[in-house]
């Protein structure tokens, strides 16, 4: 059974906070970096999601507040 995780991040170019959403198969699952684009202002921000997110790019960010 998979699990949404929600990582919650600060930009590392805007400072505003955005989390990134990811699918967990395993709670054991070796976390890889990936770039994932700040919601806010479009900036590359290098993050830990699940190895097998990474590898299917299925990962997204969301805004947190405004
Ligand atoms: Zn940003």
């Amino acid at each position: 059974m998979k699990t949404e995780t929600r990582d919650r991040h600060g930009c590392q170019n805007c400072g505003k906070r955005f989390a990134v959403v990811y699918h967990q198969v395993d709670p054991d699952e070796p976390a890889r970096t990936v770039s994932a684009a700040c919601p806010h202002c479009q900036a590359p921000n290098r993050v830990p999601v699940a190895s097998s997110a990474a590898t299917g790019s299925e990962y997204w960010t969301e805004r947190i507040g405004s």
